[in-house]
């Protein structure tokens, strides 16, 4: 019987245990830290958003550059299957919210992870188990990978999956490190990595504006321009904070932001009004101060965003407490500048520590797409957030996690 080693005890990792496990393989499952799923705890603000029930061509698009690349992964193991999976195998109920996204009935990212781990089976995992090294012998597939534990521990497997994640909140366990395994020992190349899904901190006086609206939450389109250009665009909802920018539609700019931002010249630009030209916004606003004389510009502007919003643009623009028929056309078209094109200045790359899912990972040109298997070491899979595979957010990088390990599972068995 062909002996399987999963290297990493998340998500990924676990759905291929609990695949093996089904098709009554063997394997161990080897993880770092003291328990199994540490990251999927936190999944969903600990409710886990397990995947997103969405038609597949339409999922494939929330995977940026990867849609191409996961389009087998996913058509092999949908949202459906997964849900499937986990309410008839695992015993956890569902629910589906806002936006397809889908939830345990309980509310629990634990449930899931406990039921992952009682079907993978506690005899099958190894917990406190770092693999510092891994050896791989030319030729002979018996016992061809050898894992090399932090205390010097060897063990051998005929085939290895590597389920190591990413680089975001290393206290989970998934620190980057294991991209030195991958990279130097197992010969892959690694994509730069980018931390994607979290807020973006800005500098100076913008942070000074973003600070005073801390909790505020708007909608916007938001866009992020480097070197003078506009780099991408998204619009949704906009969260102000202490320092920055987060909400939906500023998490996703996140992945594109590099680590020498500061000599890109990056700002994120928000357009309070999406959708309609200045010109429209400007007749607009100049029809209601004709009619609204006494009334105060941040008054009028407030018809477009909450008070709080217009009453800080206001205050950029100079105009806090000018009514609209003192309001001269250059304050006018200040106010509308700061209403549709504010200009925030970003402070720094964010940090891994915060974010969500990583950008960047194992080369997909170096992978099967429709098994996930290393195309230079036969018997090496890999899946998970250890690939360059990041999706949106609404449960797209478990259905990822999920489905990657499905079709690794099905290559290994066939
Ligand atoms: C706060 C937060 C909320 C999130 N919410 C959602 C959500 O609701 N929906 C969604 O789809 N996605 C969500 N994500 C993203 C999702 O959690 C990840 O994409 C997913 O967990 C990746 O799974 P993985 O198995 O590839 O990696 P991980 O879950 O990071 O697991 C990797 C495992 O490998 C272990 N490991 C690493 N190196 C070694 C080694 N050398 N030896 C042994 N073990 C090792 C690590 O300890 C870790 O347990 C969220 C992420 C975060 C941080």
């Amino acid at each position: 019987m062909i002996r399987t080693g999963i290297i990493g005890g998340g998500a990924a990792g676990l759905f291929a245990a609990c695949f093996l496990k089904k098709e009554g393989a063997s394997f161990t499952l080897l993880e770092k830290g003291p328990e199994c799923g540490r990251k999927l705890l936190l999944t969903g603000h600990g409710r886990c958003n397990l995947t997103n029930r969405k038609p597949v061509t339409e999922l494939m698009q929330g995977y940026h550059e990867a849609s191409k690349f996961m389009k087998p992964a996913l058509s092999s193991f949908t949202p459906e299957d997964v849900m499937a999976f986990v309410q008839g195998e695992l015993g956890v109920s569902l629910k589906e919210e806002e936006n397809n996204r889908i939830f345990p009935v309980s509310d629990k990212a634990s449930d899931i992870r406990d039921a992952l781990v009682d079907y993978a089976g506690a005899e099958n995992i190894r917990t406190g188990f770092e693999v510092t090294d891994i050896e791989c012998s030319e030729g002979s597939c018996e016992g061809r990978f050898t894992v090399i534990g932090k205390d010097g521990t060897r063990l051998r497997f005929d085939v290895l999956i590597m389920a190591t994640g990413g680089k975001t909140f290393p206290q989970t366990g998934s620190d980057g490190k294991s991209f030195i395994i991958l990279g130097n020992s197992l010969g892959h190349k690694v994509t730069p990595l980018y931390p994607a899904l979290t807020g973006i901190p800005v500098a100076g006086e913008d942070k000074e504006f973003t600070s005073s609206l801390s909790g505020v939450s708007v909608y916007a389109g938001a866009g992020l321009y480097l070197d003078n250009r506009k780099h991408q665009k998204t619009e949704g909802n906009v969260l102000f904070t202490h320092d920055g920018l987060s909400g939906p539609a500023i998490t996703e700019l996140a992945r594109d932001i590099p680590e020498d931002v500061s000599e890109h010249d990056g700002w994120i630009e928000l357009d309070f009004t999406p959708g309609r030209d200045d010109t429209e916004v400007d007749k607009e606003l100049l029809e209601q101060m004709r009619v609204r004389p006494d009334t105060r510009l941040v008054t009028i502007g407030a018809d477009y965003v909450p008070h709080s919003v217009s009453n800080a643009l206001g205050k950029r623009a100079g105009v806090t407490d000018i009514t609209a028929a003192n309001i001269t056309r250059e304050q006018r078209k200040e106010y509308i500048r700061n209403l549709k094109h504010l200009h925030l200045t970003i402070d720094r790359q964010p940090k891994f520590e915060t974010a969500y899912v990583t950008r960047g990972g194992v080369a997909l040109d170096e992978i099967n797409r429709k098994t996930c298997e290393s195309k230079l070491l036969p018997g090496l899979y890999i899946i998970g957030e250890a690939l360059d595979v990041d999706g949106i957010s609404g449960g797209y990088n478990l259905q990822a996690a999920a489905s990657e390990a499905y079709i690794a599972v099905r290559g290994i068995m066939c």
